[in-house]
């Protein structure tokens, strides 16, 4: 199984625009962050991990051809709202793409995308729509997606939830600002962990900071946890050297493998 970053940025993304800070116009290309994404090369095909706003130049960039599910953490825009770039997938004559989504937030997805979602609206001849098949997936109950087991969990994200999963040895987390009890259960004895962080103090209501994200990785316990949801507060280099041993920052493009 392997792993790739697609966007590690928090949902303004990195640069900000019209910020002139020293992240915003570093030259390393690690401190160029796009919206939230990852892919996961499965024994059975690539499950995408959210669809962000940048999803297009991503999957170019990444030299990903193919999309074969689709996994939503939690519907806020910056995770979502790039659906429109499935639509090559699905009209490739490989059919609607599987799709799994948080059982309660099935009738916020197709209210909010009509377009794709209600059968009432025709597409015209000659043109196509993204066609995505939702399956609802609930905390604790594994669903089998592309030939692996994956098993959601519930992430407490200020006035919504989001969920986390883990696949094997990997918990992957993004938008969280705890992990309850039962989430630590499910990701007791990961090889490979990925927690979103945002920025050194200043506690935020919705997310992690880095301080929350080292204790949780901490708890945790595995080999190596990757932070993800990056601000401009932070920059690749400084982060990477201040962080501990086994915790390192992601960065857009970066792979992992796992066994
Ligand atoms: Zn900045
Ligand atoms: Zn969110
Ligand atoms: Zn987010």
């Amino acid at each position: 199984m392997r792993l790739t970053f697609l966007g590690t940025g928090t949902s303004f993304g990195v640069p900000v625009i019209g910020c002139s800070c020293a992240n915003c116009t570093s030259t390393d290309p690690r401190d160029r962050r796009t919206r939230h994404g990852a892919l996961l090369h499965l024994a059975g095909g690539n499950l995408l991990i959210d669809t962000p706003p940048e999803l297009r130049l991503q999957l170019l960039a990444a030299r990903i051809d193919r999309v074969d599910a689709v996994w939503y953490t939690h519907l806020h825009a910056d995770h979502v709202h790039g659906i429109d770039d499935v639509r090559i997938f699905s009209t490739r004559g490989r059919g609607a793409v599987p799709t799994y989504i948080p059982e309660e937030m099935k009738p916020q997805m197709t209210v909010r995308f009509p377009y794709i979602f209600s059968d009432r609206i025709a597409v015209p001849r000659g043109t196509t729509k993204p066609r995505l098949d939702l399956t609802g997936y609930q905390e604790g109950m594994a669903a089998t997606v592309l030939g692996a087991r994956i098993t959601p969990f519930r992430v407490p994200h200020g006035p919504t939830d989001a969920f986390g999963l883990r696949v094997g040895r990997l918990g992957y987390v993004t938008d969280a600002k705890r992990l309850p009890a039962a989430a630590r259960e499910i990701l007791a004895g990961v090889e490979v962990l990925v927690l979103n962080a945002l920025w050194w103090g200043s506690p935020h209501p919705t997310h992690f900071n880095v301080e929350e994200a080292i204790e949780a990785a901490r708890d945790i316990g595995a080999r190596r946890t990757f932070l993800t949801h990056l601000t401009h507060k932070v920059g690749y280099r400084e982060l990477a050297a201040a962080l501990p041993p086994g915790i390192e920052p992601a960065y857009d493009g970066l792979t992992v493998e796992l066994d």
